[in-house]
């Protein structure tokens, strides 16, 4: 094996995934992305630096990591909230003392190489099912070119790989990584610039693009839509998107239920909710939109 120096920041590593690909998978996750999506239940994957999440539940404001820490990072308020400040250098000295073991730094760095020996740990089980690697964020492709080592690794192994996309990157790049990409699951959140924006930050006009490219490479490819109450929750608004995902030859779509689970990762990371009160669109409404993609769109299915 060799090895070049690149390293990877990476926020969670999920073994024996059945979602996110084919077969008994690996999903790696990479930190960074360059939108802001409202109901992103992966807040610790945003930024693409180091972060420290302190868990509510879990702490017991014993204030031991107060205690420990040597760079005056860690206080523990009179209401008991437990606050990290700009001072921590991750040095892990208070995850490791907190026994209630309430405290996580997101971002750890790995090099190719490590991260192979993670993925290789299950390989008997991609061989038998049809597995392999996925690897998703954040947005995989904000760390492209040690994305793109990991996906080359892999596949000279012979692992099948896939990454999870929303489609924001640097057009060269986005078509460079199809290379290295056996299934590509990639979002499509809003067909109208100015809500996309709106509602994630950042415009859909790159992702279009990217989205002919991926179509044009003829990857096998599935759209995912994640469904948000009061931003794409309409017929026409799936439609719509169903409709331009079908022009260009894509017949796979997964329609994804909202949820709020990641509403607890905000407060660890002491940040508000964006859709704090905002419900999880009923199983119903989830069939009768499917129903309308259904219309324009071979396969679709709900979740993924
Ligand atoms: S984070 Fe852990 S060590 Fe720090 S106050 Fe909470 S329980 Fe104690
Ligand atoms: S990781 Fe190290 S520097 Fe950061 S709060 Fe914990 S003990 Fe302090």
């Amino acid at each position: 094996m060799t090895e070049n120096g690149l390293k990877g920041k990476v926020f969670d590593i999920q073994k024996y995934s059945i979602h996110d690909g084919m077969g008994v998978r690996t999903i790696v996750f990479l930190k960074g992305c360059p939108l802001r999506c409202r109901w992103c239940a992966n807040p610790e994957s945003q930024l693409d630096t180091k972060e420290m999440l302190v868990s509510r539940p879990k702490c017991v404001s014993c204030g031991v990591c107060e205690q420990i820490c040597s760079k005056g990072a860690m206080t523990v308020d009179a209401n008991g909230v437990t606050r990290v400040s700009e001072n921590c250098d991750f040095c892990g000295e208070c995850v490791k003392a907190c026994r209630g073991r309430g405290l996580r730094i997101a971002g750890d760095e790995y090099t190719v190489d490590q991260l192979m020996e993670e993925v290789l740990k299950d390989e008997i089980f991609y061989i038998s099912t049809g597995g392999g690697l996925t690897v998703s964020g954040g947005e995989p492709l904000s760390q492209y070119e040690f994305l793109k080592e990991l996906l080359n690794r892999a596949q000279m192994r012979g692992i099948n790989t896939a990454i999870e996309t929303c489609g924001v990157a640097p057009e060269e790049h986005f078509a460079d990584i199809l290379n290295y990409v056996d299934w590509l699951l990639m979002d499509l959140k809003h067909m109208d610039d100015a809500k996309h924006k709106e509602w994630t930050g950042g415009s859909n006009k790159v992702i279009l693009k990217n989205w002919e490219t991926a179509a044009k490479n003829k990857k096998q490819i599935i759209c995912r839509i994640p469904v948000i109450p009061g931003f794409n929750d309409t017929e026409e608004e799936i439609a719509d998107i169903a409709r331009f995902v079908s022009s260009i030859g894509i017949n796979e779509i997964h329609i994804l239920q909202y949820h709020n689970l990641g509403e607890s990762k905000y407060l660890a990371l002491g940040r508000d909710y964006p859709l704090s009160g905002v419900k999880q669109p009923p199983n119903e409404r989830m069939d009768e939109l499917k129903a309308c993609a259904e219309k324009h769109i071979e396969k679709v299915q709900i979740g993924g």
